[in-house]
C-alpha cells in the first residue's frame, strides 16, 4: 500500500494525542494516511497489549487512516539501533509516504525522544540503494515533528477546529489508559493521562489561539518555509 502521510510514534495513543486532528483533516482531503506504532505499549501501567490493540484499531477507524501497524519494538526500550532502523526502513519502502510525522526529539519519556531519532534514521536508511532489505529505495520528501507536549516553539500550527470532536472520540477509545478499573489501587506513579481531557483541550486551544482559530495542533520543521507572495500570508500580526 502507498501512503501520502505516515505518522510514527512510540506507543499506541501517542499519535492521537499529538497529531490526531491533522490525520483526520488530511484523510478528509483525500490523502491516504497511516500510523506506525513502534511498540505495543506493553509497559503501560494500565490495560494489556491486547486491549490496547483493540483500542488502537477502533481509534484508527475514527481517524480515517487506511493503514496501522505495530513495528514490534519492545516498549520502554525504543532505540535507534540497526535492527530497528532497518525494520522501519522496510516499512517506509513499502508505504512510500511523501510526508512523515515524528515526535519532537526532546521529551520526558525516553521512548519518545528515541522514537524521534529512530524514525528519522529509519527514513534516511530507506533511501540507501545498497541497504540489504527488500523494496525500492525511498525517502520521504518531508519530515515534520509534532511538538504538542514538547517545550519547543512550533514552526506552524494546523487548524483542527473542525476535527477536534472527532479527535477527542479517537483519544477516548483508549479507555483502559485513563479510566481506572473499579477497585484498582490508586497508582503512586503520576500518570499524565489522568488529566488528559483538560490537558488536551487546553493545549489545542492554546495552539489554536496562536493562529487565530479555536483548536490547533503544533508542528516543527528543521528546514525553512518558502513564501512566494508576502501579500497573501495567513495569521494577523496586530
Ligand atoms: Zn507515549
Amino acid at each position: 500500500m502507498k501512503l501520502d502521510l505516515l505518522a510514527i510514534a512510540a506507543h499506541p495513543d501517542d499519535v492521537e494525542l499529538t497529531c490526531g486532528g491533522t490525520l483526520i483533516k488530511m484523510s478528509e482531503r483525500g490523502y491516504r494516511t497511516g500510523i506506525l506504532d513502534l511498540t505495543a505499549g506493553e509497559m503501560g501501567t494500565r490495560g494489556t497489549p491486547e486491549i490496547r490493540a483493540k483500542e488502537a484499531a477502533a481509534s484508527a477507524k475514527i481517524l480515517g487512516v487506511s493503514w496501522r501497524r505495530t513495528l514490534g519494538v519492545p516498549d520502554s526500550d525504543v532505540q535507534a539501533n540497526r535492527q530497528h532502523k532497518t525494520k522501519l526502513a522496510a516499512v517506509v519502502r513499502e508505504l512510500r509516504p511523501r510526508t512523515v510525522i515524528l515526535p519532537y526529539w526532546q521529551a520526558r519519556h525516553p521512548d519518545h525522544y528515541h522514537a524521534s531519532q529512530l524514525g528519522y534514521e529509519g527514513c534516511f536508511l530507506a533511501g540507501l540503494k545498497h541497504l540489504p532489505i527488500q523494496g525500492e529505495p525511498h525517502r520521504p520528501f518531508k519530515i515534520i515533528y509534532s511538538t504538542a507536549y514538547a517545550d519547543a516553539r512550533p514552526t506552524f500550527v494546523v487548524d483542527i477546529t473542525q476535527e477536534y470532536q472527532r479527535r477527542r472520540r479517537a483519544i477516548l477509545c483508549y479507555r483502559s489508559q485513563f479510566r481506572p478499573v473499579r477497585g484498582e489501587k490508586k497508582s503512586r506513579v503520576y500518570l499524565p493521562i489522568d488529566r488528559l481531557e483538560d490537558d488536551m483541550n487546553q493545549l489545542a486551544r492554546h495552539y489554536g489561539q496562536m493562529i487565530g482559530v479555536e483548536y490547533g495542533e503544533p508542528f516543527l520543521i528543521r528546514e525553512m518555509m518558502r513564501v512566494d507572495d508576502i501579500l497573501n500570508m495567513e495569521v494577523r500580526s496586530i
